[in-house]
């Protein structure tokens, strides 16, 4: 199948791509102490549209030098709180305001198809920043009176604190979107922050270093550090200087950064990966149903840490059912980011290519059968046909591994205890959605299935109001909702006998 060309950028976009590489430390661009850069690659293309500095440990450390300074001398915590949600709404504005230009670059940037950057992925980081923007002023302690003592003898609060300089290490799936819900959160609390975007993906969080800049928020209170997770990613989570991680990426590597942490122990949030169950019973309307499952998997080209990656259909309208997905499947135009009619885009990387077809060869070779897709698209850019695999097994790596791509795997079921057993059969735990109009049947399974979250006859329901995180293998800590600004702050008892 061909695919189209990718369309012309935009002069703005073309003008922001011929910067010179930087670093946002302090409230200004600086270079990098050595002259080592990193390439940008539109995965549209295949080519190398610009380059980012790849930091060094000097350029690490004078970042979080920055931040630790900002924190310390309370030129952001120290701030009314509503002083500090106004700045932080100034920001949501300014991005806002800049709502194309961002939604076209982060398109060039991953391959997510504009639709997604500018009608979704955008809108969903102002109103991030306008929701945590309100927590800022509804931050509050408690009087507690002591248990062991006459009544006030003593006058005990508990005090809430920000956390202190936090280390913000984002993937290349949502790159702007995962910086922003991160940053907000951390700005409400009071933190100071050193953001690190992912090596792929870090052309959106550059450009929001400009914005913080006009948006009146002091310098050092955020500061952007690009390049590769194992050196400038690993020297944050080991600096002495930073109180906390806040880390969203691969299960691997957050077990890696879970251990660095240790030895001084940060105080570590992690939001890993999933292989999320969908559940449909059989009196289900199989159109919507499937159009719903077809979502939960294609959308972003399955490069989604909530993607339901698992079909589990009853049996009596299993056939009915893959066969409306598979048609579905097929209506999914796959294209370059800028390309109006695009709905899929490419995967974000050449690596990202090889492993998803390697997944899907690898499904082949162990038996699976593949209903639709399962195959490259033409052209030099990452593209892979939405992907339907059936007769597939429980042990096979396509149904245990994550694959982090536009490939579904298939089974049936006949009860629902069965179906929940093969549900959580999974080191991971982070999502999962039930498909049924029996009330008592959709309660029963959503109180089995061991996961953070759960959707009811919906592809996804993740909300900024909403705790979002996982069980099990798929991390600790909840990000958005009042569980969110937990994560940020410190708890101080204080006892004074009066
Ligand atoms: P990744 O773990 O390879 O990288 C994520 C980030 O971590 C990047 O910024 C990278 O530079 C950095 N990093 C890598 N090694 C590091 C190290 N040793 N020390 C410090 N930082 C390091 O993940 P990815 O390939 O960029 O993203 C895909 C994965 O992310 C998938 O597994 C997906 O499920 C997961 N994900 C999870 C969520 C969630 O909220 N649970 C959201 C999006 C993506």
């Amino acid at each position: 199948t061909s695919i189209a060309a990718q369309p012309a950028y935009s002069e703005g976009a073309a003008r922001l791509l011929q910067r010179a590489p930087a670093l946002f430390v302090n409230g200004e661009w600086v270079a990098s102490s050595h002259d080592k850069t990193l390439a940008v690659v539109d995965p549209s293309t295949g080519k190398e549209i610009a380059r980012i500095a790849d930091a060094s440990d000097a350029d690490v450390d004078r970042a979080v030098a920055a931040a630790r300074a900002a924190f310390d001398d309370g030129r952001w915590t120290g701030l009314p709180p509503y002083a500090r949600a106004r700045l932080i709404e100034r920001l949501a504005d300014l991005l806002e305001a800049h709502n194309d230009e961002l939604a076209e670059l982060e398109s060039i940037d991953n391959g997510k198809p504009m639709a997604l950057s500018g009608g979704y992925d955008l809108p969903r980081c102002v109103a991030t920043l306008r929701y945590m923007a309100g927590w800022a002023t509804k931050l509050a302690g408690q009087t507690i009176e002591p248990a062991m003592h006459p009544t006030g003898t003593f006058h005990s609060y508990v005090r809430r604190e920000p956390v202190g300089v936090c280390a913000q290490i984002v993937p290349w799936n949502y790159p702007l979107m995962m910086a922003v819900q991160k940053i907000a959160v951390a700005l409400a609390a009071g933190c100071t922050i050193v953001l690190k975007p992912a090596e792929q993906t870090s052309l959106t969080a550059l450009r929001l270093g400009d914005l913080v800049a006009q948006s009146g928020i002091p310098a050092g209170v955020l500061n952007i550090v690009t390049g590769l997770g194992e050196t400038a990613g690993d020297r944050l989570v080991r600096h002495p200087q930073v109180d906390k991680i806040a880390f969203t990426g691969s299960t691997e590597v957050g077990k890696i950064i879970n251990r660095a942490a240790t030895d001084t122990l940060k105080r570590v949030t992690l939001e890993l990966g999933g292989k999320s169950p969908v559940i449909v019973l059989p009196d289900v309307d199989i159109a919507s149903t499937a159009a719903g499952a077809a979502r939960s998997i294609f959308a972003n080209a399955g490069q989604v840490c909530i993607a339901g990656s698992r079909l589990y259909a009853h049996r009596d309208v299993f056939d009915r059912l893959l066969e409306a997905v598979a048609d579905n499947a097929r209506d999914w135009k796959v294209g370059p980011s800028l390309a109006p009619d695009t709905r899929m885009g490419p995967l974000v990387s050449q690596e990202q290519h090889e492993r998803v077809l390697s997944y899907i060869d690898a499904g082949r070779k162990a038996g699976a059968s593949v209903l639709t897709g399962g195959e490259a698209l033409g052209g030099d850019g990452y593209f892979v046909s939405p992907t339907v695999l059936v007769d597939v097994k429980p042990d096979m790596t396509v149904v245990k591994e994550e694959i982090f791509g536009p490939v579904l795997v298939a089974q049936r079921f006949d009860d629902l205890d069965e179906v929940a057993r093969a549900a959580n059969d999974t080191p991971y735990g982070l999502a999962a959605s039930v498909w049924t109009r029996d009330i008592s049947a959709m309660h029963r399974l959503t109180a089995k299935i061991k996961a953070g979250m759960v959707w009811g006859n919906c592809p996804s329901g993740a909300d900024i109001a909403l705790p979002f995180g996982g069980y099990k293998q798929s991390g600790f800590g909840r990000e958005n909702g009042s569980q969110g600004i937990e994560a940020y702050l410190e708890t101080k008892t204080v006892s004074i006998l009066l």
